[in-house]
């Protein structure tokens, strides 16, 4: 994208530059490795979204890596555009079915991932910087009942058909339009998580990994404790790990949301200072 005729107050530059943060972020934090993205609503076209082309997030260096979307079907804007990610049908969707989400993430952190693999075994908020999580356990996405004869069952989602599927696994009823989950773990694959605006959606991904190490670390322990699985299990708290009730998983998010903007400085200020990235609109 052209950003020259850009000014730094202007709201497509700010979303720019935070977006090109936003990917430096996600890989300083384990996020996002060559694989992952994160992409934004543009905040001047709602019909239209942007995220980086064919590249490791690590390496978005200005507007020139970054492709703008029709949110109707994830086709480029610019029909000279170059290669884009396979998995764009995640964003273009998600924007599609929710018009409150301005941000939407995908992973395969390794920390989240044995909770998208192993059965039985749900990911909850265990402690308060990430009550967005909620109380109930995170909801799985599985691509695999959805493929036809003869598709390359590769597990992305990189059609329509399977976009708004998982966006519709945000909302437990066909008729809500704001998502009721702000992460959903996406079988033997990864996961995505959505915000109102670039800061919350970082602030979710990186504490839902931090999270999972938390919960398998506890779940270790009590392991290790004689007993200690089964005191938790007699109190309905799950194997191993305290999970926030109801009540503190709706006060954490609050306060989360409060406060975000507090690491967010922090972040940027941490990937500004490594020499790996470089992020010419700032
Ligand atoms: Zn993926």
């Amino acid at each position: 994208m052209d950003t020259s005729s850009l000014s730094d107050e202007d709201p497509l530059f700010v979303a720019l530059r935070d977006l090109i943060s936003a990917n430096h972020i996600l890989h300083y934090h384990g996020v996002v490795d060559a694989y992952g993205h994160i992409s934004v609503r543009h905040p001047l076209h709602p019909s239209q979204y942007i995220m980086c082309g064919y590249m490791a997030p690590a390496m978005v260096t200005s507007g020139r890596d970054l492709i703008a979307y029709h949110v109707s079907d994830s086709s480029t804007v610019d029909p000279d555009a170059k290669k884009g990610y396979s998995e764009r049908f995640i964003h273009g969707e998600i924007f599609k079915r929710y018009p409150s989400v301005n941000c939407v993430i995908h992973s395969h952190a390794e920390e989240v991932l044995p909770y998208a693999v192993s059965m039985g075994v749900t990911l909850k908020a265990v402690y308060h910087m990430a009550g967005f999580l909620g109380s109930r356990g995170v909801k799985v996405f599985d691509i695999d009942p959805l493929y036809r004869e003869g598709e390359q069952r590769d597990m992305l989602v990189n059609n329509s058909r399977f976009g708004a599927a998982l966006a519709e696994k945000f909302v437990s009823g066909a008729e809500m339009q704001s998502p009721e989950e702000s992460v959903v773990l996406m079988r033997r694959h990864g996961f995505t998580c959505v915000g109102r605006d670039i800061v919350t959606a970082v602030y979710r991904a990186i504490y839902t990994r931090i999270n999972a190490e938390a919960q398998t670390k506890s779940m270790v322990i009590a392991g290790l404790v004689p007993g200690g699985r089964e005191v938790l299990r007699d109190e309905g708290m799950g194997i191993g790990f305290q999970a926030l009730t109801e009540e503190q998983s709706e006060g954490c998010t609050v306060m989360n949301e409060g406060f975000q903007d507090k690491p967010w400085r922090l972040w940027v200020r941490e990937v500004e200072k490594q020499p790996l990235y470089y992020n010419d609109l700032r």
